[in-house]
């Protein structure tokens, strides 16, 4: 009988740990931190490739290590060039990661969670259910398998979001361990005010947020304009009440020119009215906060409508009247499902994509 032992899969060790498995190979701390360099920053994925390493050293990591990616499994290609892959796991399990294009940058949308508990009832992901936490290395490799794909050079200005699959306070401690190893300069060097953690409102982990020395920047799925209306769409309001929410966040400690993130799906005749809008800027008074107006990307499993365009642009109206910046987030990727929210549910559904390059 062949015996298949597993292999380690180096990816989300921390500079930390890299030390420690060298040290305990009786080698020095240094060669973990040139494991590190090569793992992120020049995103090696062959370890006998590592010829900076000792000989014997790198013979023994390759004999139960490995450098593994996410593997991409499909490709769905939107006409306005976001692409979204649809990722598999070691485990069998998928989970999604959209790449968006932009003229001077392109943005990663990242998963934290195979699936969701948090159960909003206009998001796709929760009709899925909680599976489990992703680990940092999962994260991570969601970067770099995008990365390899489509060919972004190390260095290349990266725009990282955690707005896929999953709820990232609820995976607070892999999700900043990714943070620490992405926003490192000697690891994949993306600086902090470019990774944005978003959030439906987990109150007790802002706090816990805030405290981080290596701080992404937090965005709030606020999405309703009072108490009861949150509650019938976000039920986590039942137990995170939009009160206190709002008092965790006036007592953010924000950076000099940072501002909060209040994300607001626009869904039609349900909370984009004019007294919404007000609502909305009363809330948010004195705060320094923009707002992201998301209109909402339905689908026959979910008995929402996206607002109008018109509505979208009275209520932006009604919020920079009274001084709340707001932006209309264009949504991308809508003709292959890849918006906001909609995630994974129809990961082999192609009829409404075409497939892209694979
Ligand atoms: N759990 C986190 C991050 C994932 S959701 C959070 O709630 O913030 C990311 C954003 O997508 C949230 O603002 C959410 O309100 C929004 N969203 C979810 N479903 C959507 C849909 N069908 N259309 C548009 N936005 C959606």
């Amino acid at each position: 009988m062949r015996v298949v032992t597993r292999k380690t899969n180096l990816l989300g060790l921390s500079r930390q740990e890299l030390e420690d498995l060298a040290e305990a190979h009786a080698q020095p701390r240094y060669r973990g931190r040139q494991l590190y360099h090569a793992l992120y920053a020049r995103r090696e994925r062959n370890l006998a490739a590592l010829t900076n390493l000792d000989r014997q050293f790198r013979a023994i990591l390759a004999a139960e290590n490995e450098i593994t990616y996410p593997e991409i499994q499909r490709a769905f290609e939107s006409c306005d060039g976001t692409i979204r892959y649809l990722l598999g796991l070691s485990d069998g399990k998928s989970i999604e990661t959209v790449y968006m294009p932009e003229e001077d940058r392109v943005t990663l949308c990242l998963s934290s969670q195979v699936g969701c508990a948090v159960d909003c009832r206009f998001c796709f992901t929760a009709l899925l259910g909680m599976q489990r936490n992703l680990s940092a290395g999962e994260m991570l490799g969601q970067v770099l398998a995008v990365a390899a794909a489509r060919r972004i050079p190390h260095g290349a200005r990266l725009n990282l979001v955690f707005m896929g699959m999953g709820e990232p306070l609820l995976n607070l401690p892999a999700v900043m361990k990714a943070v620490r190893i992405l926003a490192d300069p000697q690891g994949l060097g993306i600086p902090l005010r470019r990774i944005t953690v978003s959030t439906a409102g987990i109150t007790p982990r802002i706090p816990d947020l805030a405290r981080e020395p290596m701080r992404p920047k937090l965005a709030i799925s606020l999405n309703a304009s009072d108490e009861e209306q949150r509650t019938a769409l976000m039920p986590l309001n039942k137990k995170y009440p939009l009160a206190e929410l709002l008092r965790v966040c006036r007592a953010y400690p924000l950076r000099p020119r940072e501002r909060l993130t209040f994300e607001y799906v626009l869904l039609e005749g349900v909370n984009d009215s004019d007294a919404d809008a007000q609502r909305v800027a009363a809330l948010l008074r004195g705060m320094r906060a923009k707002v992201n107006l998301i209109p909402y990307n339905g689908g026959p499993a979910l008995p929402y409508r996206a607002s109008p365009l018109e509505r979208v642009l009275a209520f932006q109206q009604i919020l920079t009247e009274r001084g709340i910046p707001a932006f209309i987030r264009i949504s991308r990727g809508q003709d292959i499902r890849a918006a906001c929210g909609q995630l994974s549910l129809e990961g082999a559904d192609a009829t409404a994509a075409r497939e892209a390059g694979l």
